[in-house]
Parts: C-alpha cells; structure tokens; sequence
C-alpha cells in the first residue's frame, strides 16, 4: 500500500477494515483530483477563445480604417465566439447530466425522431462538403431513457462523424433491436483513429492532434457526453476504427419493451 494512504487513525484497525478505508479514500482522491482537472481544463478552454477575442476586438478597432482587414478580425471573432458558445452548452450538458446519475423516471424515447433531429443539425455542415447522411435499419423502435439526453448523444455522434469525413461521402445511421437493447450505429468514412488514440477520445477534452482537428473546431467533450449518456441509461458505446478509412460508433440503450398486444387498439370485443 502506498505511503500516502495510511493515515495513523486507520493503523489500529483490523487489516481488513484498513484495506477497505485505503481503497475508498483512493476512490475519493480520484473523483476530487477528476474534478480539479476538469475545472483547470475548463478553465484552460474557456481562456483561449475570450483571450482570442478580446485581441481580436482590439484588432478591429485599430484597423477602423481597412475594411478588409475588419471583415476578416470579425470573421474570426464570429468564429472563436461560437466556439466559446459551443463549450459552455457542453460544460453545462455535462455537469447536468452528472447531476442526473443515475437516470430518474425514464421514459419512452422514439429513436427514429432523435436521429431525424441529429441528421437535421448536421445537415448544414454535410451539405458543406457534400455528405449524404443514410438512416436504416429498424424503425420506430423506443429507448427507454430521458430524451434530451439521447438526442445529445446521437447528435454528437452524428456531428463526429460529419466533421471527421472528407468531402463527397456517406454517413450511415442505422438502428437495431436485440436481446431488449437497441443498438444505434453512426457508419462513417472519415479519417478514422489510431488505435494507440482510441481509448482516450471518451476522456474529457481529449481530441487526437488538435492540429490536425483545428478546422473542426471541436471541444474534446462530445464523447465524454456520449459516455455518460450510455453509463447513465444503463447501456454502452463502442467503436471500431481504421485510420484513413472510417469509424463506426455504436450506441446500445435498453429498448422500451412493446405494448401488450391488448392494449395496443387492435382487439375488436365481441
Ligand atoms: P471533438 O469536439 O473534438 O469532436 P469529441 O469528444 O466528440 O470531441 O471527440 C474526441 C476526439 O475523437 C476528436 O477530437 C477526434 O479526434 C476523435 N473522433 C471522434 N469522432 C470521430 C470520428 N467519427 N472519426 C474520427 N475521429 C473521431
């Protein structure tokens, strides 16, 4: 057992009570040094972009004179602006639906309605580079769960897969129901992951060479969101991957069972 561990008033205990005390007071320096981190890194990426536009206001005000160079200082205001946007209504998702956990009072979720919003949302970005988005599979099946929580989820996913696919190709969305789970599946054909990357990108504001990403714009939160989606629904997300040909992420949620067929409205009495 590491040093810093043991403390003197757990030593006169049985070993076994010491053992149990050592283990949770690890567990509670993991989730307080977690919760540090996450709010240095917040603050961290909450700085970059107020500190790009703050420089970017002061630009704008020397160049009054030139309008190209005003046109582009605000251009890129608009854009760190909506970056900003962006990660403070993921912080505040996240630490929703860390409030959430476990998930209360679940509800009938409709997947094909999630999955119309998500494709809608992304539907700017794909037509941008001409990217067809396929739904398939299964239809109107339910999860059981919260709504905006899954539509956060399957959005994010969809949103992935946009960004990280090349101009003129296809991002499948498709659904299944098996063994009470029903799996929903986003297909792309993008530049997928190194497999030395692909246990980290579900950690918070973790993204695979920022450099590579930054026409992205991304903030490293939507799979952490997805993750906790999937722990708090009592299901999980998976991933295949191959660098320079796609990326399949799968999203499984306990299926809302069906009706009984008497209550369903086809019964005729008599
Ligand atoms: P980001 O806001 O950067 O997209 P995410 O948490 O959603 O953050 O994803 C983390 C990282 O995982 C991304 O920065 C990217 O490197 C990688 N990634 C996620 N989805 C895909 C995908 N469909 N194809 C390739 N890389 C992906």
């Amino acid at each position: 057992v590491p040093a810093r561990n043991v403390s003197a008033r757990v030593a006169p205990l049985s070993s076994r009570l010491v053992l149990v005390l050592v283990e949770d007071r690890t567990r509670e320096r993991r989730v307080e040094a977690v919760r540090r981190d996450f709010v240095a890194n917040v603050s961290h990426e909450l700085k970059t972009p107020v500190g790009a536009i703050r420089l970017l206001s002061e630009a704008v005000a020397e160049a009054a004179d030139d309008p190209d160079a005003v046109k582009r200082f605000s251009d890129r205001m608009l854009v760190e602006s909506e970056r900003l946007g962006q990660l403070v209504q993921q912080v505040i998702e996240l630490s929703r639906l860390q409030a959430d956990d476990p998930l209360e009072a679940p509800q009938p979720v409709a997947v094909d309605e999630v999955i119309d919003v998500a494709v809608d949302t992304s539907a700017i970005d794909a037509s941008a580079k001409r990217i067809t988005v396929v739904t398939g599979g299964t239809t109107g099946l339910r999860v059981l769960g919260n709504a905006e929580q899954v539509a956060a989820a399957v959005s994010n996913l969809v949103a992935n897969a946009v960004s990280y696919s090349d101009p003129d190709s296809t991002v499948l969305v498709a659904t299944k129901a098996e063994d009470g789970m029903v799996e929903i599946s986003v297909v792309d054909q993008g530049i997928g992951i190194p497999s030395r990357e692909i246990d980290r990108i579900f950690e918070r504001f973790y993204r695979v060479d920022p450099a590579r990403h930054r026409s992205t714009g991304g903030t490293g939160l939507g799979l952490s969101i997805v993750k906790h989606v999937a722990a708090t629904h009592g299901g999980e997300v998976r991933v295949w991957s191959v660098e320079g040909q796609g990326s399949t992420f799968t999203l499984t949620l306990p299926q809302q069972a069906d009706r009984p067929s008497h209550l369903s409205g086809h019964h005729v009495s008599d």
